[in-house]
């Protein structure tokens, strides 16, 4: 293929887009991870991510991808054979559910329909009826990245204390952290599972785990094999600025520059246009008259929004004309809504005008792509950005 100019638009729901400066920040030698400055890099780092996540508590960073925190979440508290309660709530519930499965855990699944999140009240009736506190923990994805639909972790952690139920809370923030509003201790969640490159803007590579005293403790006598995963070691080196193995250190570099930028525009300004993105996106797929796939407006993503197409239509096709047509990667529909709805990204380091590149782009294809819709989507979404102007 012949060049094409300009930037390629990423618009997948992460890996989202590296700014410039993070990029920057990486590009450098690489440093002894046993000297001094590593060391005040690291002790600096790991104070500045507690904000992120919203604890006093203890974040660590793996070398990993989020899948591999996922797994450390579990190996640090549980032992084989702890019943978990989980949520179907699309394909990235779905995985980590495998993972407990592969790891011997007996897990309730709640079954849902991909549309809606995770159902608090189910919970507490579940939770209230275990009256012998078989349940050890209840695992959450907050932003379900294959549907565009949103948790509220408040609601569960209500559910929880309503039922007087001493169970873990584990919620994955691997697509949230960073773009929506995000409170580790005020939620009283135990683990909180993140990673990157979504929300913080950096290629994949960092696994993160932001643990509450009552996980700790839960390590201290829980009987599965760890040894790359265990919180004890992280620890232990960390205390001092150290990591057990060799760290990810030009990805830390990276990590300090993204957190400066989210810290210079303020976690409520990024949590706001975060939402004001997703709104002006929701109006362009209603005016196209396609529809959103998350049915409830309180369960709405920040972060991504998936689009259903109409019968007939293979999203991934369209997904192939926008990219051939208009040199724009959108989203692929995942698991049982494979070719069913394409994803549009709007998390990270974006404006208003990257919005509307992506949604003209969008447009374009869905009339190259021959999808039945009507015009005037891009129209709508600009009405909105311009009669709501970015919070100062
Ligand atoms: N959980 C969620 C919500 C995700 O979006 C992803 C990846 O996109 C994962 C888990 C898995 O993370 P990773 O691919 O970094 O292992």
């Amino acid at each position: 293929m012949s060049r094409r100019a300009g930037r390629h638009f990423l618009q997948i729901p992460g890996p989202s887009n590296i700014p410039d400066r993070v990029l920057r920040a990486m590009d450098r030698p690489i440093i002894d991870h046993r000297g001094p400055e590593f060391g005040r890099l690291a002790k600096d780092l790991l104070a500045d991510l507690q904000p992120v996540f919203g604890t006093s508590g203890p974040v660590v960073v793996f070398p990993s991808s989020g899948t591999g925190a996922w797994e450390a979440a579990i190996v640090n508290t549980l032992s084989p054979g702890d019943k978990v309660v989980m949520f179907e709530t699309g394909q990235f519930a779905a995985l980590w559910k495998k993972m407990a499965d592969k790891l011997n855990l007996d897990v309730d699944l709640v079954s849902g329909d991909w549309r809606r999140g995770a159902d608090a009240g189910l919970l507490e009736a579940k939770l209230a009826e275990d009256k012998s506190h078989k349940i050890k923990a209840v695992m959450v994805v907050h932003n379900e990245t294959s549907t565009g639909v949103t948790s509220r972790i408040p609601l569960i952690r209500q559910a929880i204390d309503k039922a007087r139920h001493p169970a873990l809370l584990m919620v994955d923030t691997i697509s949230s952290l960073g773009s929506v509003d995000y409170r580790h201790d005020e939620w009283g969640v135990d683990v909180t599972v993140s990673c990157s490159q979504k929300g913080l803007m950096l290629p994949p590579g960092l696994g993160f785990n932001a643990i509450s005293d009552k996980a700790l403790a839960a390590g201290q006598h829980n009987d599965m094999h760890r040894s790359y995963w265990d919180w004890e070691d992280m620890l232990k080196s960390n205390a001092t600025g150290f990591f057990p193995y060799s760290p990810a250190t030009n990805m830390l570099f990276g990590l300090k520059e993204a957190i400066a930028m989210l810290n210079e525009e303020g976690l409520a300004n990024v949590f706001a246009r975060h939402d004001r993105h997703a709104e002006a996106t929701r109006r362009a797929v209603t005016a196209w008259g396609l529809e959103v796939l998350c049915l409830e407006p309180a369960e709405y993503s920040p972060v991504l929004t998936a689009v259903l197409m109409p019968e007939g239509v293979d999203a991934d096709k369209v997904r192939a004309a926008i990219l051939d047509r208009f040199d724009m990667s959108l989203g692929t529909g995942l698991g049982k809504l494979a070719g069913k709805v394409f994803r549009i990204g709007h998390l990270g380091d974006i404006n208003d005008l990257t919005l509307m590149g992506t949604l003209a782009g969008v447009e374009m294809g869905l009339a190259v792509a021959q999808v039945p819709h009507k015009r005037g989507g891009v129209q709508a979404a600009m009405d909105y950005l311009a009669g709501n102007s970015r919070a100062a």
